[in-house]
Formats: structure tokens, C-alpha cells, sequence
């Protein structure tokens, strides 16, 4: 990932962003910062940028020319194919959020401009601009703190970045609530002793202090994050009612994906913070047959998982979309791990040598050689980079692999023909079932209602299947 940042003060930026972490992401090339400075693109004979701005009133403005030459120059570097966005960082903008950092870590290339004196021509703007980002609801004098903020935000995210991460297969949940208060030696500071339970080696324990300090702290600290937590567990509650077809919302919850968009009717509308996948749910069945009069509040929508059969005729007539497949979800309701048979044992490779690791993008050309499920290429690649796939080999040879989907179900689930029969789909079901248990997680599966054998795998390990199906459906074959 590139960061171009277009400022009148580039090493005010440079300094900021080549220091500890970002810096050395630099230098280890997991990503790319350049400050761009404006000024080098005036045609003014002074140097000049600025202007008064017309109408009168306080302060000089940042004129368009060389706002829009520095801009093109940049874009004109970029790969045509790459992602890209241009912010303007602007008190006048939508705040920055940590799901708008993890919008902008999916892009190939971030532009920042920055604005300096009373801002930016607005013309230059129209034209240029993808994003308007404000940092706070508060004034600097210039763009550069907003657009270092952004970067530190967004580089984290990107993979790689932070040395000691977690992979993204064990990502921590995010969400509504804010972090639990955190302790380090010694264990009695000023009188005050840390609180027992961290030091109780309990770790189920100390998960449920951890959770409960977070709901209190948020409740105290920002009774706004706080209301929108309850009125998702209020959702929750209802979705439980039937978990195994809901799995998919209530997990969506559970981790702190979830916006809640709609909620009334007998209805709830989630749509995932992270991708632009939506999830209907009726929960009150008996209103469907009125579902033809309903409205839901939101214009457009590129993909939906609905779970309700009845629901499909609404979502064709007013956003267009086709239904794309129909599956069982497959839900592992259990706390404890799976036993471990066959070949799989955690840390051990096999005596005949099978052995599971999280693939790279070094493997991608075994992966294609291999898949023949219904996700394209770009996607593969893209839950590849993620961390997302784990693969069993044979020596260098891919048998098979694994991996989580954007939306939180395992899937991809795929053994090279000569493997078959094999029981390397039961390892890698059992070892990624085992991973998302031990981070808390419940394991669910999406499985096609016509894929007999992958159905029988999930029944043999345990996974309950829900009695009705959901269906995904998209505006046009776009498959996630
Ligand atoms: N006259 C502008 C207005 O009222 O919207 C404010 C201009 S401010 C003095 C100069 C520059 O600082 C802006 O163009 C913008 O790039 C940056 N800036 C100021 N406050 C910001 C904030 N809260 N978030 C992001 N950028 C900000």
C-alpha cells in the first residue's frame, strides 16, 4: 500500500511518518509514503499557492492549479488497475472512524491532501477529491496532523505493518465498546493491587472481566457507543432465536462488525463495517406476507444474505439483485475444541509428512491449480494476503486448503484430486474449527445445498445445520 501526501510542509510529514512504526514499515517495505510538496508545482514565478479568496472574507486560499498539477502527477504514477482514493482532510468531512481506517487499508493507494490557510479553491476539490475526512470537530491550521493520523491508522491495519501482530486469523474484535482497563508489573502500585482475576491463569475468566470492564467503561465514557451496543444486543436476542439459520448476523454482532441500517417491521438490516455486504433477517415471520409495502432505507445494495425465501422477490424488485446461492449453514455449537484424529495433530507434521501452514501468495499458482469453487481469482488472492487460507501439504505439494471468508464463515474448503478420500478435508475443517474456538469465535460454515459431501463433513465433525437456508444475491456476478 502507497501513501502520497500532498502538502505544503513535507517534512513535517516525513519526520512524523518515518519515525517507529510506520517508519520502519517504510524501510521494510510493507508500504510506501511520499509527501508531495504543492508548492513545486506552482507556476507562479514567486512560488506562490495562495490567493484571496474571492467575496472577501478572512484568510488566503490554496489556488487550484497547482493543488490539481501535483494531484494529476500523482495519479498519473499509478498503476491504472490499482485502488485508489484522493481525501481531503476537512473539518467539513465525516469523521474518521476505525472502519473508515479499514476501508482505506483495502486500497492499493491512499492520496492525502492537505489544506493549509482558510483551504482549498473548492473547484480543484469537485474534480479531484473521492473522500472528505475530518479528524475531530475542532480546527488546526493545516492538513498534515489529520494526514499523518490517517496513515498511523491505516498502515497498522495493513498486514505486515505491526511487528508484533496477531496474524489476521486471530484478529480482536472491534466494535462499540472501548478496550478494558490494563494492567503491568508490579502487582501492587500506590496500594492499589491488580485486579485478582488477571492473575487467576483462568482464561475464560478473565475473557468475561475483560468483556464486562469494557461494556461499564463504555457505558461511562461514551453513552453514545454505548447505546448503539444495546440496541445490536437487543437485535441479538431476537436473531437467537434461531441461531443456526441467524449464525451469520449473530456472529457479525458477536465480533463487532455489525451497523445496524434498519430495524422495525419485524425486520433487521445489518450491514458489515468492513465489506459492503448486507444481512436481512424477518424476525417476526408472520408480517411477510406484507413484505411487498416495505421500505427500506437504504438506496442501493450490491449484495445481501437474506434468510428468508419469501424475501427474495423484494430484493429482486427494488435493488435489482439476482439470487446467487442457496446454502445451509453449518454451525458448530459447541465450547470445546474438536478432538484432534486422523491426520491432523496441531503442531506436528505427520510421520508421512502432511503438515498445515497459512498460505502465501508464493502459493497462489497451487491454490488455481486446485480450486474449482464458485470465488474468483482477485478474492482468493486478496483472503491469501489477509492470512486468511491455511493449506495441508505434502512436502512442497498443496493437498488442499482452507480459509475464512470476508464475512466470518469457514470456507474455500478444496482437496486436489489426488488427495481425496484422504481425510485432509477433516484436518483442515478441525484445525480452522479449533482456531476461531480458541479465539472465541463460533465456527459456521455456508454450505451449498447441493454440495452433498462437503454437508456430510460438517454432520461427521459435529457442525448442526440449520432446518431452512439462506440465500446470497447480488446485483451481478461479483461473488465475494
Ligand atoms: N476554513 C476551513 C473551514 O472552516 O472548513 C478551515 C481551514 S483550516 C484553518 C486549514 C486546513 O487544515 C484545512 O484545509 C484542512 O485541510 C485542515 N484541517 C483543519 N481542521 C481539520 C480537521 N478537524 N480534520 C481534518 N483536517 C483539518
Amino acid at each position: 500500500m502507497r501513501f502520497h501526501i500532498l502538502t505544503l510542509f513535507p517534512e513535517m510529514v516525513m519526520q512524523g511518518l518515518m519515525t517507529s512504526i510506520t517508519g520502519r514499515a517504510v524501510q521494510q517495505n510493507k508500504i510506501g509514503i511520499e509527501a508531495v510538496n504543492i508548492r513545486d508545482y506552482s507556476k507562479d514565478k514567486h512560488n506562490r499557492v495562495d490567493d484571496y479568496p474571492y467575496g472577501g472574507g478572512a484568510g488566503m486560499l490554496m489556488q487550484v492549479q497547482p493543488v490539481y498539477d501535483a494531484c494529476s502527477h500523482v495519479l498519473e504514477r499509478i498503476p491504472e488497475q490499482a485502488k485508489r482514493r484522493v481525501i481531503y482532510v476537512t473539518p467539513q468531512g465525516t469523521p474518521f472512524t476505525q472502519a473508515r481506517a479499514k476501508e482505506f487499508a483495502e486500497q492499493d493507494d491512499l492520496l492525502l491532501l492537505c489544506g493549509h490557510y482558510e483551504g482549498i479553491d473548492e473547484r480543484v476539490l469537485e474534480e479531484v477529491v473521492t473522500d472528505y475526512i475530518s479528524i475531530g470537530d475542532y480546527v488546526l491550521t493545516g492538513g498534515e496532523l489529520a494526514a499523518m493520523v490517517i496513515v498511523d491508522a491505516v498502515a497498522r491495519l495493513v498486514p505486515g505493518v505491526l511487528g508484533n501482530e496477531e496474524s489476521a486469523l486471530t484478529e480482536s474484535f472491534h466494535g462499540d465498546l472501548l478496550e478494558h482497563p490494563q494492567y503491568s508489573r508490579p502487582e501492587v502500585w500506590h496500594g492499589k493491587p491488580v485486579p485478582k482475576v488477571l492473575l487467576s491463569g483462568n482464561q475464560r475468566q478473565i475473557d468475561t472481566w475483560k468483556r464486562e470492564q469494557s461494556v461499564i467503561r463504555t457505558r461511562e465514557r461514551r453513552p453514545d457507543l454505548y447505546e448503539r451496543y444495546q440496541e445490536l444486543q437487543e437485535c441479538r436476542e431476537m436473531l437467537i432465536k434461531k441461531k443456526l439459520l441467524h449464525i451469520d448476523m449473530i456472529e457479525l454482532i458477536n465480533r463487532g462488525r455489525a451497523l445496524l441500517i434498519y430495524r422495525g417491521q419485524g425486520q433487521i438490516l445489518l450491514k458489515d463495517m468492513e465489506y459492503e455486504i448486507y444481512f436481512h433477517a424477518c424476525v417476526d415471520t408472520s408480517l411477510l406476507p406484507d413484505a411487498g409495502n416495505w421500505e427500506l432505507p437504504v438506496k442501493e445494495i450490491p449484495l445481501v444474505v437474506i434468510h428468508q425465501k419469501e424475501m427474495i422477490p423484494y430484493f429482486t424488485k427494488k435493488y435489482g439483485l439476482e439470487t446467487e446461492c442457496e446454502c445451509y449453514q453449518a454451525v458448530c455449537t459447541r465450547h470445546e475444541k474438536l478432538p484432534v484424529r486422523g491426520l491432523y495433530r496441531p503442531d506436528l507434521t505427520r510421520e508421512d509428512g502432511l503438515y498445515l501452514r497459512r498460505l502465501a501468495l508464493t502459493d497462489l499458482a497451487q491454490v488455481f491449480e486446485i480450486y474449482e469453487g464458485c470465488c474468483d481469482e482477485e478474492y482468493l488472492s486478496s483472503r491469501i494476503e489477509k492470512g486468511m487460507l491455511v493449506g495441508a501439504f505434502y512436502g512442497d505439494t498443496l493437498a488442499g486448503f482452507i480459509g475464512q471468508h470476508c464475512e466470518g464463515s469457514i470456507g474455500m474448503l478444496m482437496v486436489a484430486e489426488g488427495f481425496r478420500r484422504n481425510h485432509v478435508a477433516a484436518a483442515l475443517q478441525t484445525y480452522m474449527t479449533n482456531l476461531m474456538l480458541e479465539q472465541g469465535k463460533i465456527p459456521f460454515s455456508q454450505v451449498v445445498t447441493d454440495n452433498k459431501e462437503s454437508l456430510g463433513l460438517q454432520q461427521k465433525l459435529g457442525f448442526y445445520l440449520s432446518r431452512d437456508t439462506i440465500f446470497w444475491m447480488e446485483a451481478e456476478k461479483q461473488r465475494i
